[in-house]
């Protein structure tokens, strides 16, 4: 296992669960029936929170579905969570029944456009504390405020998103309400990583929920998740996760298994990109592998690279195997020494440079020299 960090996120409880660093990751997921339709959507409720979700995520558009509410609250024992869309007005109806609001800042401005968004998100705060609610702060880069993004060059998707959920985090500890955490999501995963990177340098302190829109359908956005939350989750970002995907309703449970193997996966170092868990120790990560791996031998050999490298323990170096051609030769080119398993050889890299390709039974003593060398050499 590897020792993950966590940035020092404060504590959150949103109904039976609590986030923050002091606290696991917890996986949620959203329902996709009809929320008029009480009793499917209890069943999926039910269904998710069996599957292991920490939180149930239910969409309310409508005076209609809000009034759904009580009943569905009455036959789960999940906790529940809704966004609040366009009308932010509905938060009286809906907070009674749930254990947490989600609100977009970039969609304050559609209702009474003329009342400033201070006063909303403040109606907003009051009424989450009157109903002992969190509130969920959910930027998505697809309705970000128009007024935010003028402020930044047309191309820079990212300044505007990190700006909005700035204000909102200062506004909602200005009217003492800390019960919140902040999403900033995107459907390309390298723009997820970096705006949540650098919210977590501005805000260590505020709990993170990691995601990635519009992932799409398993396994490429089970993939595309994962290459997100792992650069994430190795740093200490993210409190709690939801991996969407697209796939039929009673298929819903699959977006918790899939976060808690990922989760899981993370945590034990198998990882499909290089990750640099920021620890002064050796890293060994191994591709989680997938029907791609081209030789069962890339399973016993990640495992002997393990026991081989223990004496070398002590010093920051990071050694990725890649079980594949497809992903192995561009993954590993930020490790120290990468290996990527081919079908009869193991090719060795040191950084982006290749040292050769070698027989599985010829790579070991060849990947020893090489760390040798490198401990040499920063000795
Ligand atoms: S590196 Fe190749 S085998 Fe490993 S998980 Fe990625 S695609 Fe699959």
């Amino acid at each position: 296992m590897v020792e993950l960090k966590r940035n020092p996120t404060r504590s959150v409880r949103i109904g039976s669960i609590t986030i923050g660093a002091e606290h696991p990751i917890a996986a949620q997921s959203m329902t996709a029936t009809h929320t008029q339709d009480v009793a499917a959507t209890v069943d999926q409720a039910n269904a998710l929170h069996a599957a292991g979700a920490g939180v149930v995520r239910i969409a309310v558009d409508s005076k209609k579905d809000a009034a759904a509410l009580e009943a569905i609250r009455a036959g789960t024992p999940a906790n529940l969570a809704i966004d609040l869309q366009e009308n932010y007005r509905l938060a009286l109806d809906v907070a009674p029944h749930v254990d947490k609001l989600r609100y977009n800042p970039g969609h304050l401005y559609h209702h009474e456009p003329t009342k400033p968004w201070q006063e909303k998100v403040k109606f907003i705060a009051g009424v989450a504390g009157d109903h002992d609610c969190a509130l969920r702060v959910g930027v998505n880069c697809g309705s970000v405020d128009p007024a935010k993004k003028e402020q930044f060059a047309e191309h820079d998707s990212i300044g505007p998103m990190l700006a909005s959920a700035m204000e909102h985090c200062e506004l909602l500890d200005s009217l003492g309400f800390t019960r919140y955490a902040v999403s900033l999501k995107d459907s390309d995963p390298q723009k997820v990583i970096e705006v949540n990177r650098r919210f977590a340098e501005l805000r260590p302190d505020v709990p993170l929920h990691l995601g990635v829109t519009e992932a799409g359908m398993p396994p490429d956005g089970i993939i595309k998740t994962r290459i997100a939350f792992e650069q994430l989750i190795s740093r200490g970002i993210g409190d709690t996760v939801r991996v969407s995907l697209t796939v039929p309703n009673s298929d819903k449970p699959q977006e918790i298994a899939a976060a808690n193997d990922i989760l899981a996966d993370i945590a034990a170092g198998r990882v499909r990109s290089v990750v640099d868990y920021g620890l002064a120790s050796l890293n060994i990560i191994s591709c989680p592998s997938c029907s791609r791996v081209e030789n069962e031998a890339f399973i016993e050999l990640a495992k002997h690279v393990k026991e081989m490298t223990t004496y070398a323990k002590d010093h920051a170096i990071t050694i990725a195997v890649m079980g594949c051609r497809v992903n192995g030769p561009g993954e590993t080119d930020d490790a120290d020494l990468g290996l990527w398993c081919g079908p009869t050889h193991v090719n060795l890299k040191k950084r982006s440079t290749e040292l050769g390709a070698f027989a599985y039974d010829a790579i070991l003593p060849r990947l020893r020299e090489e760390l040798d060398k490198i401990i040499a050499e920063r000795a």
